[in-house]
């Protein structure tokens, strides 16, 4: 497992509900929190390592000590939000790229646990922005969608650079030759 960058196909696909909760699912999500945490990220959604399935794991500390802020989510859903705010982005499928992005200061969010169960969580700022972003990606939305006119030109050259590695790594073989870039 991998994270998959910026064009590639695979975080463009929108992601279906996870339909039972398995050894499989687990051993995603386990593998899935290892890999956020060797980036440094705050969140990691499945379509970010090539996987289609509803399923984010998020660390609002960014601290693999800190399990109190550690989250996994099945199937989640944004049932509430209120407010706006800009603030810097980033993204572990657009490394090294930080603009501001409008979101909403506070969500109330639903999902499915690794036990099954079904939580609930409100919260504001930084971890609301990061379950927005996260969930964004199970319907093919990236955060470069959702940033202002400024930010859209500020990233410009960054995108351009991310879509030159794309073909190189084809060309060298890390990706499939044939993989066609969604921008
Ligand atoms: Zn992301």
């Amino acid at each position: 497992m991998k994270i998959v960058k910026y064009p590639h196909p695979a975080l463009r696909a929108a992601a279906q509900p996870v339909m039972a909760i398995d050894k499989d699912v687990e051993l995603a999500a386990g593998r899935m929190l290892d890999l956020m945490y060797k980036h440094e990220g705050l969140g990691l959604a499945a379509p970010q390592v090539d996987l289609g399935i509803q399923l984010l794991v998020m660390n609002f500390e960014g601290d693999p000590a800190r399990k109190d802020a550690e989250y996994v989510a099945i199937n989640p859903v944004i049932v509430e939000s209120k407010g706006t705010v800009n603030d810097r982005e980033g993204c572990l499928s657009f490394p090294g790229l930080y603009q501001n992005v409008r979101r909403a200061r506070t969500v109330k969010v639903q999902a499915y646990n690794l036990k099954g169960q079904l939580y609930e969580m409100t919260c504001s700022d930084l971890p609301a922005r990061v379950w927005q972003h996260e969930i964004d990606h199970l319907a093919g939305v990236l955060f470069i969608d959702k940033m202002g006119p400024l930010g859209k030109l500020g990233s410009k050259k960054d995108l351009e650079k991310f879509i030159a590695d794309f073909e190189k790594d084809k060309k060298k073989g890390d990706l499939p030759p044939g993989l066609e870039p969604r921008l």
